[in-house]
């Protein structure tokens, strides 16, 4: 698990004061092992729950970790989006994207790609060619962030934020380390810069140390385990990996890594504003009715959310 760290945590600063009611823990639920794409593994890690149990989220894939043989690895090719926000952060491996409004490049080990699909756009994610030809390991996550209505059909945006731009902060006792993607813990704010205000962060703790994080006390929070054995909240409820906590009212958030542990606690935090609006899903649209799904699949049908280059292509060679 590469990411971004540090050899000494006790350099940054720390996540801050997290004074207040520890929020407590109200349910711990099971992600199930899925196929995405053309054909890659991934725990999706809403499992069981609702939207609005999960608001301002829609999704939250854990991608792999798995290790592809050599000339194996699968991605998502071209496919649209209409509604929402998609955030990709690599922990192994890579991810090369393109989309249909220019944007693209590659997300490699501790960067995160935001994209805001907005109105919409076609884009395909994709192991590198490198990836493809020599195989490795492969985990990652993939969030789907809600818009509200009245953002639902902004332009498309694409930020690339560098492993080397996370904030990176420590614990209290100056031994873990917490990269904050995006939204404030504390005094402290990430780079991503987000439509839906939302805190995204990636703690690494080792056997027998604890995060106590202050937490915006409007925003939903929830713990997802991408690696090892812990518990959530001042009840010590135990959570493994491929497991999600979600917390309910309070100004902090309490994590432990299990004292006997061989590896170190790796815990994503998240949460944010509630939108509290209906959400209506047809696989890659997320809107508000019936009409604007139907809406976004004519949209699609016809072009407007752009064109692949091969469609393009084809169009070149028939004219
Ligand atoms: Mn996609």
């Amino acid at each position: 698990m590469p990411a971004i760290t540090v050899d000494d945590p006790s350099t940054l600063s720390r996540v801050g004061d997290a004074d207040g009611t520890v929020r407590p823990v109200v349910s711990v639920t099971s992600a199930i092992r899925q196929l995405e794409g053309a054909g890659f593994p991934v725990w999706r890690g809403f499992h069981g729950l609702g939207f609005a149990d999960i608001d301002p989220f829609l999704l939250l894939d854990e991608i792999g970790p798995l290790t592809w043989a050599p000339g194996t690895a699968k991605g998502a090719p071209w496919h649209p989006h209409r509604g929402f926000e998609t955030v990709t952060y690599v922990l192994d491996g890579d991810v090369e994207h393109h989309d249909t409004e220019g944007g693209g490049g590659l997300i490699g080990e501790g960067d995160t790609q935001w994209m805001t699909a907005g109105r919409g756009l076609l884009h395909d994610e994709l192991p590198s060619e490198r990836a493809f030809r020599e195989g490795g390991r492969q985990h990652g996550v993939q969030l789907w962030v809600n818009l509200p209505a009245a953002a639902k059909m902004t332009d498309p945006r694409y930020q690339a934020i560098g492993g080397r731009d996370l904030t990176l902060l420590t614990t209290d006792d100056s031994v873990g380390v917490v990269r904050l993607i995006a939204g404030r813990i504390g005094e402290h704010a990430g780079p991503g810069d987000t439509h839906t205000p939302i805190t995204l962060a990636h703690a690494t703790l080792p056997p027998g140390t604890e995060l106590r994080v202050p937490w915006d006390p409007t925003y939903s929070a929830m713990a997802y385990v991408l690696g090892g054995d812990g518990t959530v909240g001042d009840e010590a409820r135990p959570i493994g990996e491929h497991q999600l906590a979600r917390f309910g009212a309070g100004d902090a958030v309490v994590v432990r890594a299990a004292a006997d542990a061989s590896v170190p606690f790796e815990v994503l935090l998240l949460g944010g504003q509630p939108i509290k609006e209906p959400v209506v899903q047809y696989g890659p649209f997320v809107m508000n009715t019936e009409a604007e799904i139907d809406e976004a699949i004519r949209d699609f049908q016809t072009g407007k959310m752009g064109r692949t280059p091969a469609d393009a292509a084809g169009d070149v060679r028939r004219a």
